[in-house]
């Protein structure tokens, strides 16, 4: 499996607009990897791009994506979704609808029946975006499912709250992304023996942006892992390495920062904007 990571920022990505901490001052310089889109993934072997960030059309141009086929979406969090107008950018032709020509080759969505309810929700005057551009344009092709089988690869959808979990399975490997509000994180025997868990959803350290230090009673504790939690978390379905995603401007890090803290575990890393998870060369 080829998995590219398209954006690992959290949900104020980096660089933060107006900010000028040192953070999203080098991000601003220096751009990829010390600036980070949206929080997104795109399984190259199936073309499945997961989650679309206001940012996407802009990671999707910076990455090595060919070509999309399938969009799955993890939650309606607004920083998991907003960008997805993409399907306009994507597959919308005018001349085409000017000669009442119907896209032929619509993008497959794909999430959960409970997750899929709550982007229908998600509308105008005229009634929900996505029916818009499923009836009206014929721009994609909803489909609402707990496993889908492709050619080479499995993917599963577990669900945790609101959210999903995400468990690709190929003949030999097993990656799971869980990008977001999977705390508490949910029992299921298919995350045994995963040779890669990429995942969001936790405070990077205990000092954070420009030295504030997280009390012990923020709310955040209970809402996010520590990295501790995540080293239990990797024990506990031993899983082989975790990639951290989903990093937050307000975690107050740079890519630098990332790369010291990562040699302090062992099995665990930082994810960067267009880093490639080949897991026949793991
Ligand atoms: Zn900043
Ligand atoms: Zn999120």
């Amino acid at each position: 499996m080829k998995i590219e990571i398209i954006g690992s920022g959290g949900c104020v990505s980096l660089p933060k607009p107006l900010c000028s901490c040192k953070v999203c001052e080098e991000a601003r310089m220096k751009g990829r990897p010390y600036s980070r889109y949206g929080p997104s993934i795109f399984v190259h072997d199936i073309n499945l791009l997961i989650d679309t960030p206001e940012d996407i059309c802009h990671a999707i141009n910076a990455s090595s994506i060919k070509k999309i086929e399938a969009v799955a979406y993890s939650h309606m969090d607004p920083d998991h979704i907003l960008g997805f107008r993409v399907f306009e950018q994507l597959r919308l032709n005018w001349f085409d609808v000017g000669l009442n020509i119907k896209c032929d080759n619509p993008i497959n969505v794909y999430a959960r029946a409970e997750v899929m309810e709550d982007l229908n929700k998600i509308q105008s005057k005229y009634g929900p975006y996505l029916d818009y551009y499923e009836k009206g344009r014929n721009l994609i092709k909803r489909q609402s499912l707990d496993k889908k089988v492709f050619d080479q690869i499995t993917m599963t959808l577990i669900p945790v709250g609101g959210a999903s979990v995400f468990v690709f399975e190929d003949k030999k490997h097993k990656v799971i992304y869980a990008p977001c509000d999977v705390k508490p994180f949910p029992d299921n025997e298919l995350f045994f023996g995963a040779d890669v868990m990429i995942i969001g959803n936790t405070v990077i350290g205990e000092t954070l942006k420009d030295g504030y230090i997280l009390p012990e009673d923020s709310f955040m504790r209970k809402e996010l892992f520590d990295l501790d939690q995540i080293m239990d978390l990797k024990d506990r379905y031993d899983i082989h390495h975790v990639i951290m995603t989903h990093l937050e401007e307000d975690w107050g890090k740079s890519y630098d920062d990332y790369k010291v803290l990562e040699n302090q575990y062992v099995g665990l890393s930082f994810a960067y904007d267009s880093m490639m998870i080949d897991t026949s060369k793991l």
